[in-house]
């Protein structure tokens, strides 16, 4: 396996290994591109990693697996991200925009079906045995994770898409075209009678969840920092209740902030990670 180590990620893990999340990198699927993927996110101006990134001939590994990812806010701290190389588009039958010049250099016109050879190839060489490995090391089962499964705590499978309808967050790979289920039975048909067969759900992890930025706590709270105080406020839609608030708050200089002016939750997360929310003041 190829290795591309980055340093976006936090040293160890808050709680065990429970969910795999798949994710589409918006890179070609093509032989070699998930090498390049993981260069890009090795970065350190880039606030996101990866534990792999797959291709039709190629898995690169860019953070342990002992390690937290930054892929998922709300599903970092117990999940393993993989990102595969192709579009939450794909299958989506539509044109590709003209200014998406990878996309257009590599598919021509239209986003192409995760039935053609490239993906399949993917799917079945790389992300399936992938996958399998590491349910069979961690002890997870083979079933697929709906959002209501992961705020139950259940452990398996899922996708980025299910983490923001759970937990919110816009980000909607592997797009609705993605063959999740498909790929799950084939994960399952690799394990054969080696796969762990209760879906229990893991104990409840109401002690360590305030402590998880952009993460939903207790179901219904997104917690922010600035540098001398935080806020709560109530989840509930991204776009619509969140993300305009935040853009608020990060133009009046009461959040950190990105070099471009939007709001560096990132940098929140760091300090969440480091506790430092403990000599922090809130404010609502
Ligand atoms: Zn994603």
């Amino acid at each position: 396996m190829i290795r591309v180590t980055s340093p976006n990620m936090y040293v160890g893990r808050r709680r065990p290994v429970r969910v795999v999340v798949l994710h589409t990198a918006q890179a070609p699927c093509l032989p070699g591109r998930a090498e390049g993927v993981m260069r890009y996110l090795a970065n350190d101006y880039v606030d996101a990693s990866a534990h792999y990134c797959t291709d039709p001939d190629n898995t690169v590994a860019g953070v342990d697996e002992a390690d937290t990812a930054w892929a998922t806010p709300s599903v970092n701290a117990d999940g393993i991200q993989i990102e595969q190389t192709g579009y939450a588009e794909f299958g989506s039958g539509e044109a590709i925009p003209t200014d998406n010049t990878a996309a257009r250099q590599a598919y021509g016109g239209y986003w192409p079906s995760w039935d053609s050879a490239m993906p399949q190839r993917m799917l079945r060489t790389q992300v399936v045995p992938l996958v399998a490995d590491i349910c069979r090391r961690h002890g997870l089962p083979a079933v697929l994770l709906e959002p209501a499964d992961l705020l139950a705590g259940r452990s398996g499978i899922t996708d980025h898409h299910r983490c923001s309808v759970a937990y919110g967050g816009d980000h909607w790979d592997c797009g609705g075209a993605y063959p999740l289920v498909g790929v799950i039975d084939d994960v399952r048909r690799a394990l054969g009678g080696a796969q762990p067969t209760s879906t229990e759900p893991f104990p409840p992890s109401t002690i360590e969840a305030p402590m998880h930025v952009g993460q939903d706590i207790r179901g219904n709270l997104w917690l922010f920092t600035s540098p001398t105080d935080y806020r709560l406020i109530p989840a509930g839609d991204w776009e619509k209740d969140v993300n305009p608030k935040l853009i608020r708050w990060a133009r009046a200089g009461l959040i950190r902030t990105n070099d471009d002016g939007s709001p560096f939750i990132g940098k929140v997360l760091d300090d969440v990670w480091n506790d430092s929310i403990l000599n922090l003041r809130r404010i609502d």
